[in-house]
């Protein structure tokens, strides 16, 4: 089991035993609570590794700045897996509904991760309920089209926050046609070891 994680060194990404331990336990609870919860298609061992683990930390490399927002972050990826690997880091894992939100809290207490906050909210609401400076690394993995992300997030955005979109296919129909005040930054196309599939991830920035 172990050495499937290995494999994240391939994408730039080294961790300790303990990391490695702990990424794993991630696992064991998800499996737990999304039997008991419906919480989340689970799949083989191997793919959790795979699509939990491994294709959250692929993005680890692109992490701009140490304020981190996971919107949408659902039981909590790509944003827990990314905590564990980089604990330097500060992460806000957000999602509206409630059980995933309640799932992130009990990985964040069995693991003793202190650089995630869990919160329970529409990113709509988010301006208002945290006035806080604008994120450094705002992520979304799966959450919604390019062309409805970036309006979405606008408002938790300052000139220098990178927002990370991770998505499959290439979506060149929709980077021809950005909304209006956003560039892309850069554009990379992932190799996530084990999985048989396209992945990209697509950074942005306010003009
Ligand atoms: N990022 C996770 C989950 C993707 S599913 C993963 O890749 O596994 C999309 C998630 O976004 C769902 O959990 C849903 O509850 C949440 N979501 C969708 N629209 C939202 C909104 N406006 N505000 C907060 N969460 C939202």
């Amino acid at each position: 089991m172990a050495e499937s994680l290995q494999s994240a060194a391939a994408m730039g990404v080294t961790l300790d035993a303990a990391q490695e331990a702990a990424l794993l336990r991630l696992l064991d609870e998800l499996e737990l609570w999304a039997r008991a919860y419906n919480l989340t298609a689970i799949g083989d061992r191997a793919s959790m590794i795979t699509h939990h683990l491994l294709d959250s930390l692929s993005v680890a490399p692109y992490l701009h700045g140490t304020r981190i927002a996971d919107l949408g972050t659902g039981a909590g990826f790509p944003g827990l897996p990314l905590a564990i690997a980089c604990p330097e880091r500060q992460f806000t894992l957000v999602d509206s509904t409630a059980k995933k939100i309640r799932f992130i809290e009990h990985a964040v207490r069995t693991l003793g991760l202190g650089n995630v906050r869990a919160v329970h909210a529409r990113i709509e609401q988010l301006p208002d309920l945290a006035p806080a400076p604008a994120w450094d690394t705002v992520l979304a993995r799966a959450l919604a089209p390019v062309d409805k992300l970036l309006p979405l997030v606008r408002p938790l955005c300052g000139p220098e926050t990178r927002v990370l979109a991770m998505c499959g296919r290439r979506p060149d129909a929709e980077l021809a046609a950005l909304p209006a005040g956003w560039r892309l930054v850069s554009l990379h196309s992932l190799q996530v070891p084990g999985l048989d599939a396209e992945r990209h991830l697509l950074v942005f920035a306010t003009t």
